[in-house]
């Protein structure tokens, strides 16, 4: 994988113009870490070679308590099956909110999510209704204090790790978080955008999500309420009465409506986005979904064009998943701990010497 995932994990990425760094100079430092020294042949060897990392003990000790029955050696088998499987390469990812729960943002559907307490902002909403829009902005504000501070953890660095190895030929993500890319991975499919950025509905500029926070926060110097709860899209839960003194900031371009460039409820995924996604999964020897239950269609109609083109499927994820009944593994533990192992594993395998 060389030096380019160690670079590019030196923060997160930027989403229009200028450097990583300049964008999020607090990430780096963490950011570095085992992305950058899997890059210089170190902590990727950890991962595979570490003493029981990958037991049965081990995985009941890293989850909740329902871990300490039944999982342990079933999940080993399961492991060491993917492992072969990644090993032969053509791997596409399809990865979920599930991911990214140990970077500290929730899974509103996961088992690890509370139960979302709003339903979410639809395109109509947004653009039809003024209080609709500021509501959601002094949310989406708030919001975006927990998720522009996340860091990737390690099932994303072992993702990157991973494509440095050269098994992965595609990295499809309907998470809005910029998180795969953050820890090195690159060419990664935006199903649902990305909250870095934000888009003018009128001229189509786009801006940075910091100058925009920078903007509303200038806009509204008293407004000082407290998320009651975060969601994986960025929607934080606020108390009405915080909502309504909330003044939303427009394009400077031209005055038009700002969104962020993510695709809400009620709104299509762009359809070159779609078609990149299908023809990765049509041309994959594996389809590996990671973290995501699967519930919502617009990930879920990839599993399915993968079993209609006899591409087998696996899953890890923590809970059930709505592709269960298509995959030929599904793997309910950890990925802070899976994706890691299944990363050290692969890169031994590459650095084998040859045989004669
Ligand atoms: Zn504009």
């Amino acid at each position: 994988m060389g030096g380019t995932a160690a670079d590019k994990a030196s923060g997160r990425p930027a989403a229009v113009g200028g450097t990583a760094a300049d964008k999020a100079p607090g990430r780096p430092a963490a950011v570095g870490g085992a992305a950058a020294g899997a890059a210089a042949g170190g902590p990727l060897g950890e991962w595979g070679t570490a003493p029981g990392r990958l037991t049965g003990v081990t995985i009941a000790a890293a989850g909740p308590a329902r871990d300490h029955c039944c999982v342990d050696l079933q999940v080993v088998e399961q492991v060491a099956e993917l492992g072969a499987w990644i090993s032969e390469g053509g791997v596409v990812i399809l990865s979920g909110a599930g991911l990214s729960t140990d970077s500290g943002i929730p899974d509103y559907r996961g088992p690890s999510g509370s139960a979302r307490r709003s339903t979410p902002m639809t395109y109509q909403a947004f653009t039809r209704d003024p209080v609709a829009r500021r509501r959601y902005w002094a949310r989406s504000h708030l919001g975006w204090r927990t998720i522009g501070e996340a860091f990737p953890n390690d099932g994303h660095r072992a993702v990157a790790a991973l494509q440095g190895c050269g098994v992965i030929d595609g990295i499809i993500t309907q998470n809005v978080d910029g998180l795969h890319q953050a820890a090195g991975a690159s060419g990664v499919v935006e199903l649902h955008g990305n909250l870095t950025r934000i888009v003018c509905l009128d001229c189509g500029d786009l801006t940075a999500r910091e100058a925009l926070a920078a903007r509303l926060d200038e806009a509204n110097p008293a407004f000082d309420a407290a998320a009651v709860a975060i969601n994986a899209d960025g929607d934080a839960e606020l108390d009405d009465t915080d909502l309504d003194r909330f003044t939303v900031v427009d394009c400077l371009s031209c005055g038009g409506m700002l969104k962020p460039d993510v695709v809400y409820f009620g709104e299509t995924v762009p359809p070159e986005r779609v078609s990149r996604s299908f023809a990765l999964v049509g041309n994959a020897r594996t389809l590996l979904v990671l973290g995501s239950s699967l519930t919502v269609m617009s990930g879920r109609r990839f599993v399915l064009r993968a079993v209609k083109e006899g591409i087998r499927v696996a899953i890890v994820n923590r809970g059930v998943t709505r592709g269960e009944p298509y995959a030929g593994l599904h793997i309910d533990a950890p990925l802070g701990i899976v994706l890691p192992h299944l990363a050290g594993e692969t890169a031994g395998e590459m650095s084998a010497p040859i045989r004669i």
